[in-house]
């Protein structure tokens, strides 16, 4: 497989560093908020690389770290008036659900930065031994970007033209003012009871080296793949490459693959922007996790993609057109064994599907081979010219390919069972009682409901009707 490399900015072929297995971090979310659509591109891209690599032959091992620490984090507790714990779980929660509800196939490992805080630690007493952490006159440790000479070589970074500022204590900042940046930050008041002991005096993690130290445990000092949405290239991936190679003087990391932003209107979708869209706001829309998961893996990782509705409709149109072909497919085949062999034309979207992927993930051309493989099989059926043995081996093909798509096969039971219109009646009548805040009413039409052989549950979204 060829994957474009951040750090050499070119396509090269991937190569593990253990033969057939991949180690591979992804940087997860922030648990101060609900995770929007473009965080889940993010996501929903490093699925598509994992999957592809899994078919491709590769043993994965994803790790993605939850951010539970941060700036934002403690913000957004103290806001809250409710502990750090406390007041990330729901997000946790949410986080994992929404993953499920998008076909995300579980990572192996999800490290939580607050139980990583002696390994941290650890990573931070190598810098110092090292030379290259120093301590700052509030307490806070910070890493000595002068000291290390290969700083920026990921963001390509022009170190002797640009204005190198004095230090930085927040977690995020741009290029023109990079500097010593925050390893450890001592206590201040408004970090409450978000505290940790430590050698240099109580205080908190940075950001960055919450990653580089959790992905070096799970993955060694040395591993595969890295990935994130472009926005982290500088400085979080920047400085944890410094911190990983500033300890342990190896390569950190082989192959850096970014994706480009989900965009609106031509601007980044950003919870600071308030231009964004959580999955539960385009599920309550009443599209699916199968329909949204479509558009966001739908375009190269590397281009940025504009968000519309038109497109979550497009989406509505082509997975109708996939599962009519599928369906047709199913009833032609029966209980038929699949033949060894494809047809020739199944055989060529086959070829054109597997060579997209290995060519750096190009999805959209892997969507072409999977339409292509529509319409054969639909001609084929029409002709006559399908056995069933044949519609089984296409069965396979398809099954196979949506290894990493993971849109074919997925959502499509809960969308096939159907809701009888006097059970959605009393669902209706249900959410008009309890936004009345008639409990004894809801109550009363549950009942009805489950006695009708359904059953009704309350959540977030609304109630989930399904047969009993
Ligand atoms: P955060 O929770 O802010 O740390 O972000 C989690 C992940 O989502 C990171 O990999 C970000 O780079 C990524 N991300 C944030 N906004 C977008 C966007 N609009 N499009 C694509 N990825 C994004
Ligand atoms: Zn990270």
């Amino acid at each position: 497989m060829q994957f474009y490399n951040g750090l050499s900015r070119t396509k090269e072929e991937f190569v593990s560093l253990r033969p057939g297995t991949v180690g591979m971090y992804t940087c997860g979310p922030t648990v101060y908020n609900y995770a929007h659509i473009g965080n889940f591109r993010a996501y929903t891209f490093e699925d598509i690389l994992r999957r592809a690599l899994e078919l491709d032959g590769w043993k994965v091992k994803q790790v993605m770290n939850l951010t539970d620490v941060d700036d934002k984090t403690i913000r957004g507790s103290r806001e809250s008036g409710k502990p750090l714990k406390e007041y990330t779980a729901p997000y946790i929660q949410a986080f994992f659900e929404d993953l499920k509800t998008l076909n995300v196939q579980p990572a192996a490992v999800y490290p939580a930065a607050t139980d990583h805080i002696p390994e941290m630690q650890a990573l931070i007493q190598r810098l110092f031994e090292n030379g290259l952490a120093y301590v700052s006159q509030d307490g806070s440790v910070y890493f000595s970007v002068g000291k290390f000479p290969s700083y920026g070589k990921l963001a390509h970074l022009d170190r002797e033209n640009l204005r190198v500022g004095s230090r930085v204590a927040n977690d995020e900042y741009d290029k023109e003012s990079y500097g010593d940046f925050a390893l450890w930050k001592a206590w201040e008041e408004c970090d409450g009871d978000v505290v940790w002991d430590s050698p240099w005096g109580k205080g908190r993690p940075g950001w960055h080296i919450e990653c580089s130290a959790m992905s070096m445990k799970y993955l060694g000092e040395s591993f595969d793949i890295h990935t994130g949405g472009i926005d982290n290239l500088f400085p979080h991936h920047e400085n944890e490459i410094a911190q990983a190679e500033g300890a342990t003087g190896k390569q950190f990391v082989r192959y850096w693959l970014h994706c480009a932003h989900l965009r609106v209107n031509g601007e980044k979708m950003s919870k600071s922007l308030g231009n964004f869209f959580t999955l539960r706001d385009l599920l309550q829309k009443g599209y699916t996790g199968r329909e949204i998961r479509y558009v966001l893996i739908n375009a190269h990782y590397r281009q940025p993609l504009n968000f519309t509705f038109d497109a979550l409709a497009a989406a509505r149109t082509s997975l109708a057109r996939v599962d009519e072909c599928v369906d047709a497919l199913t009833s032609l085949a029966g209980t038929e064994k699949a033949d060894d062999t494809l047809p020739e034309w199944a055989q060529t979207a086959q070829d054109a599907f597997l060579s997209a992927i290995r060519d750096d993930l190009n999805i959209p051309e892997a969507f072409a081979a999977l339409f292509e493989l529509v319409r054969g099989s639909n001609t084929a059926i029409k002709d006559g010219a399908l056995q069933p043995s044949g519609a089984a081996a296409v069965l396979a093909l398809f099954d196979r390919l949506d290894h990493v798509l993971g849109v074919v096969r997925f959502g499509r039971a809960q969308q096939e069972e159907e809701i009888p219109a006097e059970i959605t009646a009393l669902v209706e009548a249900r959410a008009k009682a309890r936004a009345e805040k008639n409990w004894a009413e809801s109550d009363r039409l549950r009942d009805e409901i489950a006695a009708r052989g359904y059953c009704v549950r309350d959540s977030k979204e609304g109630q989930k009707v399904k047969k009993a």
